[in-house]
């Protein structure tokens, strides 16, 4: 594991209370602010239909923080009383853009939006957004708010030494519950150094700040750690400690830990994203272009957990089949072997397309009936040569493609191929090694296949398909093709 999350972590209140009833039934209210101009950001209201106490939980001030993905995962959930009020991306346009500050300001002093709300008593706030969120805010008085961030862990380097804290008001109530909160995320976290901390008073300016001072709201912000890559044990973490004060409110209705938002029409892609195996921001935006197609990044403990059931399809990106299996575990590649025997679908690109082989020495998935015959070849630029199949599949009409070559797969020969098996595409390039003194030929072998396992649909490619802009739309067929679409 890395970074120190415990395997099996005890995310856990939700994951741990799974044999709880669920299905509270609550309703769903969308506000927009800032409708009609390039701002608008929705606003979700779930509502228990219970009294009790409102929480609202704020992501994406910071566009190019996690919490704004935290964030989209929370509004998927219910409670059991009270209100969940969801923003998920207060600054929509510096989300979709990955930048801290306001795009569409170019101020200065006011492009932050976390330093434009209101510091003393009728202060306005600064800018649109800043003045849509506040009137949202005091309209709908929230009596609590998480306002989900991300920092790095203390160094001379990085001016935001926030990373892995919780940066709450000095209230009484936020105090106590902050403690308990601290408690149950470092549960999860064996490396002290990477412990969450408690920091007091959120920065003048910031919406924390200012609904604690002007409002008396209990407010708080969680700061995860960007030094950490796994982003799904981030959101997670955030996941877990919003969840825990739904609970120390009484709110929380014992459903498992829910990521995904069901829309009719819209596919929900697991990305897997843990040691092994790290989806690049380019290629998730990409799939998430055409508004069909929603994903979501699980770390290994949330497969093992069975959060799969959740999704359409699981996509697991480059970086190293072998340690992708390792990390998952027995557990972890029974429970993606089931999901797909179910009707799952699966994409695997270069080391995912290793990890869904078979194979006699590495404990790879086997949904994928095709044997490896050589690995770990170079890179390179190479052509593919699509099969009516493949062109048909991926929607393009030129006889071969250009595509990155990073040490994929090489399939094959044709014996060694299953004939459940289809061929997409063959290498027409050859990639040889330097340090090998017996070469295997690799032109001529497939590029990318499908096949069925169970129920479900896998896709491989052995090349980067995902890395090619003009293949974006190609890259979205494959998973549309894995989700039976
Ligand atoms: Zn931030």
């Amino acid at each position: 594991m890395v970074f120190g999350i415990a395997l099996a972590a005890p995310m856990t209140g939700r994951a741990g209370l799974s044999s709880v009833p669920v299905g509270t039934l609550c309703s769903v209210q969308t506000n927009w602010l800032c409708p009609g101009t390039p701002l608008a950001t929705p606003l979700y209201l779930i509502d228990s239909g219970q009294t009790g106490p409102v929480v609202l939980v704020v992501g994406g001030i910071h566009g190019d923080e996690e919490g704004s993905a935290a964030a989209g995962q929370i509004r998927a959930w219910t409670v059991r009383r009270g209100k969940l009020l969801v923003l998920p991306q207060a600054n929509r346009l510096g989300v979709l853009q990955h930048l801290r500050t306001q795009p569409s300001d170019t101020n200065a002093a006011t492009r932050d939006l976390n330093r434009n709300f209101p510091t003393y008593a009728n202060e306005a706030p600064r800018g649109e957004l800043a003045t849509a969120i506040w009137a949202q805010v005091c309209a709908l008085k929230p009596d609590w708010l998480v306002d989900l961030h991300e920092g790095y862990l203390k160094s001379p380097a990085k001016t935001n030494g926030l990373g892995n804290s919780l940066v709450v008001m000095n209230q009484p109530a936020v105090l106590r519950a902050a403690s308990n909160l601290l408690a149950a995320v470092n549960a999860t976290i064996t490396n002290e150094a990477q412990r969450f901390v408690l920091r007091q008073q959120p920065i003048k300016g910031s919406l924390a700040r200012a609904a604690g001072d002007r409002l008396g709201c209990h407010a708080l912000l969680v700061e995860t750690c960007r030094d950490n890559p796994n982003i799904s044990q981030r959101t997670r973490q955030h996941r877990l400690l919003v969840h825990r004060l739904l609970r120390e409110l009484g709110m929380d209705d014992g459903s498992p830990d829910v990521l995904a938002h069901k829309q009719p029409g819209v596919i929900l892609v697991a990305i897997y994203d843990d040691s092994g195996g790290h989806a690049t921001g380019r290629s998730e935006r990409a799939l998430e272009q055409a508004g069909d197609i929603q994903t979501h990044r699980v770390d290994s403990d949330a497969i093992e957990a069975g959060v799969l059931d959740q999704f359409d399809v699981l996509f697991a990106p480059g970086g190293s089949g072998s340690v992708q299996a390792r990390e998952l575990g027995k557990k972890g590649r029974d429970a993606v072997r089931k999901f797909v025997h179910a009707g799952g679908g699966y994409v695997g690109i270069c080391a995912g397309a290793y990890l869904a082989s078979r194979s006699q020495k590495r404990p790879y998935l086997g949904i994928l009936n095709a044997s490896i015959s050589d690995f770990d070849r170079g890179r390179a630029v190479v052509q593919v040569e699509l099969t009516g199949q493949g062109r048909q599949l991926l929607g393009r009409t030129e006889r071969e493609l250009s595509i990155n070559y990073h040490n994929g797969p090489v399939w094959g020969p044709g014996s060694r191929l299953a004939p459940a098996c289809e061929v997409l595409g063959r290498f027409r390039t050859d990639v040889f090694p330097t340090n090998r003194t017996t070469q295997v030929t690799m032109s001529g072998t497939p590029a990318l296949l499908t096949g069925r396992y169970g129920q479900g649909r896998v896709l491989c490619s052995s090349p980067h398909p995902e890395a090619m802009p003009d293949l974006e739309e190609s890259f979205r067929r494959m998973l549309r093709w894995a989700a039976g679409k």
